[in-house]
């Protein structure tokens, strides 16, 4: 019995083949010899090269158009919007406004020795009507900002 009928008998499969495609398992031995199995090997390996060629195109397709989105993006950023840009100033100063009430009155850390005598609720009120005295002087420039924006 020659080596060509014994392998004749059992050409690699499609799942022997990949994994000869992919170097997963090695058939050199049947490859070698059986130039049918080489073939279609060979006929894969051209086909996967193939594909990847155009996944390669593909990859440059969506670059280009990332890149095309990134233009348009950053035109529309730089083209003028009055409305808000006007606005922009006012709503900082408010946040910065009201980060600075948040800061200026934390939860105040209770203070016995000093005042002894003063309940929370005291303290609160408190707190409040410094809130109180302090909004006018504090929202006065943002008012400004909205009459002056106009
Ligand atoms: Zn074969």
């Amino acid at each position: 019995m020659s080596a060509h009928e014994h392998l004749s008998h059992e050409h690699l499969n499609d799942d022997a083949l990949l994994d000869a495609l992919y170097g997963l398992a090695s058939h050199e031995p049947h490859l070698r010899e059986c130039p049918v199995c080489a073939g279609r090997v060979s006929e894969w390996r051209r086909k996967r090269e193939s594909l990847a060629d155009a996944a390669d195109v593909g990859a440059d397709v969506s670059s280009e158009f990332l890149a095309a989105q990134r233009r348009k993006i950053y035109e529309r950023l730089e083209q003028p919007q009055p409305k808000r840009l006007r606005w922009a100033p006012a709503l900082a100063m408010a946040c910065l406004v009201a980060v600075g009430v948040l800061v200026y009155h934390p939860a105040t850390p209770p203070a016995p020795q000093q005042h002894g005598d003063v309940s929370d609720s005291q303290l609160f009120s408190d707190a409040y009507s410094m809130d109180q005295s302090l909004e006018p002087s504090a929202a006065a420039p943002i008012h400004a900002l909205f009459e002056g924006g106009n």
